[in-house]
C-alpha cells in the first residue's frame, strides 16, 4: 500500500505527531483529495485534548482543507479526479434523520466533523464523504481557500443570514482569524461596518480591511461606542470572551441581534432588560459544502482574502502553539 505523510494526536494533550500512514481508499460516496494546503483553526484544540463527543484517538486534525480530488469511490458521479474542491467543518449528514429531511443539513443528527468523526486535513490525502465537498474557484490559491472554509464560511454565512440589509450598521467584534474576514465580508455585502477591538493600534488595519468606522474599548464600552455611531441592527461576535459579547447587547439597536460565532467557555450573561426591546442574542453553526462553495465565489468576486502564515506539516506544533498564543496573523495553513 502506498503511504503517506500525516500528522496525528494519539492521546488526550499529546502534541502532534509526524506519522506514516496509508493512503486511504474512498469508499462508496467518498472522495479522496490530494490535500494542498490546511487550515489550522481553534477547533482543533478539541481533538489536541482528546474531547469532543465522538472523538477517538488516534486522529488527523485539519477541517479547512483544499486541494485536488484524486480518486472518486462508488456512486460519486458528480466529482472528477482533477476538481479543485475544499472540505470544512461540516463532514457530511445522513440525509435521512427529520433535519435532513427538512433540509437543515448542518443540524443532522447523525452530522459529521472533518478532522473528528474522521481523519482530516493535516495530511497529504484525505478522504470525505462526496456531500462536503464544494468547489474552489481558479482565482484563490489552496493556502488562501483553507481558512475561508472555517473561518471564511462561518462569519459570511452567519451574516448573509443575519436579517441586515444594505446600508444597515453592522459591528464586528474582535480582529482575529474571524473578525478579519468578518469586517471585509460586512463591508462587501454593502453594510456600514463597525470593526470593535481595543487599543488605537488597530483602527488602521480595520479601516483597511473595510471598516468605515472603528470602536476602541480601551476608551470606552462597547455599547456606548455603538450608540454613538445610531446603534447596530446586528454584532457578529467573532472573539470568545464572554464579558466582551455580553457589553455589545447595550450596542444594539431596538430589535438587533447579536450573532455568536465564537464559542466562550464561560456563560454569557445579558440583562433582560436589555432584551426586552425585541434584541436577541443567537449562534450560527458554520455551512454546508453549498454555503462554503458560494463564500469561495464570494471571496473570489469581491476580493476577500484571509491573511495567513504558512508553515509546514511537520511545524503543526509550533504553528499551534502560535496560534494559542494569539500571535498568529490571522490564520496558521499547513502545507504539506
Ligand atoms: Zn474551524
Ligand atoms: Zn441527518
Amino acid at each position: 500500500m502506498p503511504k503517506m505523510r500525516a500528522v496525528q494526536i494519539s492521546k488526550p494533550g499529546g502534541s502532534f505527531e509526524l506519522v506514516e500512514r496509508e493512503v486511504p481508499t474512498p469508499g462508496p460516496r467518498q472522495v479522496r483529495i490530494r490535500v494542498e494546503a490546511c487550515g489550522m483553526c481553534h477547533s482543533d484544540v478539541f481533538v489536541k485534548a482528546g474531547q469532543f463527543p465522538g472523538l477517538t484517538l488516534p486522529r488527523i486534525p485539519g477541517h479547512e482543507i483544499a486541494g485536488r480530488i484524486d480518486a472518486v469511490g462508488d456512486a460519486v458521479t458528480s466529482w472528477k479526479p482533477g476538481h479543485r474542491v475544499g472540505v470544512g467543518w461540516h463532514g457530511g449528514h445522513c440525509f435521512e434523520c427529520n433535519a435532513c429531511r427538512v433540509g437543515d443539513f448542518l443540524n443532522c443528527a447523525k452530522g459529521q466533523i472533518t478532522g473528528i468523526s474522521f481523519d482530516g486535513g493535516y495530511a497529504e490525502y484525505v478522504v470525505v464523504p462526496s456531500e462536503a465537498v464544494a468547489r474552489i474557484p481558479e482565482e484563490l490559491d489552496a493556502a488562501n481557500a483553507g481558512p475561508l472554509l472555517c473561518a471564511g464560511i462561518t462569519t459570511f454565512n452567519a451574516l448573509r443570514n443575519s436579517g441586515a440589509r444594505p446600508g444597515d450598521t453592522v459591528a464586528v467584534q474582535g480582529i482575529g482569524g474571524l473578525g478579519h474576514l468578518g469586517i471585509q465580508y460586512a463591508s462587501r455585502m454593502g453594510f456600514r461596518t463597525v470593526a470593535i477591538s481595543s487599543g488605537a493600534d488597530k483602527e488602521k488595519l480595520a479601516r483597511e480591511l473595510g471598516a468605515h468606522e472603528y470602536v476602541d474599548t480601551a476608551k470606552g464600552s462597547a455599547a456606548e461606542g455603538l450608540q454613538k455611531l445610531g446603534g447596530a441592527h446586528v454584532v457578529l461576535a467573532t472573539a470568545p470572551h464572554a464579558d466582551a459579547i455580553a457589553s455589545t447587547v447595550d450596542g444594539l439597536r431596538p430589535r438587533g441581534k447579536v450573532v455568536l460565532v465564537a464559542a466562550p467557555f464561560e456563560p454569557i450573561q445579558v440583562s433582560a432588560f436589555s432584551l426586552l426591546s425585541g434584541k436577541c442574542v443567537a449562534g450560527w453553526p458554520s455551512g454546508t459544502s453549498i454555503d462554503s462553495e458560494e463564500a469561495l465565489a464570494f471571496s473570489a468576486l469581491t476580493g476577500v482574502r484571509a491573511r495567513i502564515e504558512i508553515f509546514k506539516l511537520e511545524q503543526a506544533e509550533q504553528a499551534f502553539t502560535k496560534m494559542m498564543a494569539n500571535q498568529v496573523r490571522f490564520r496558521a495553513v499547513l502545507v504539506p
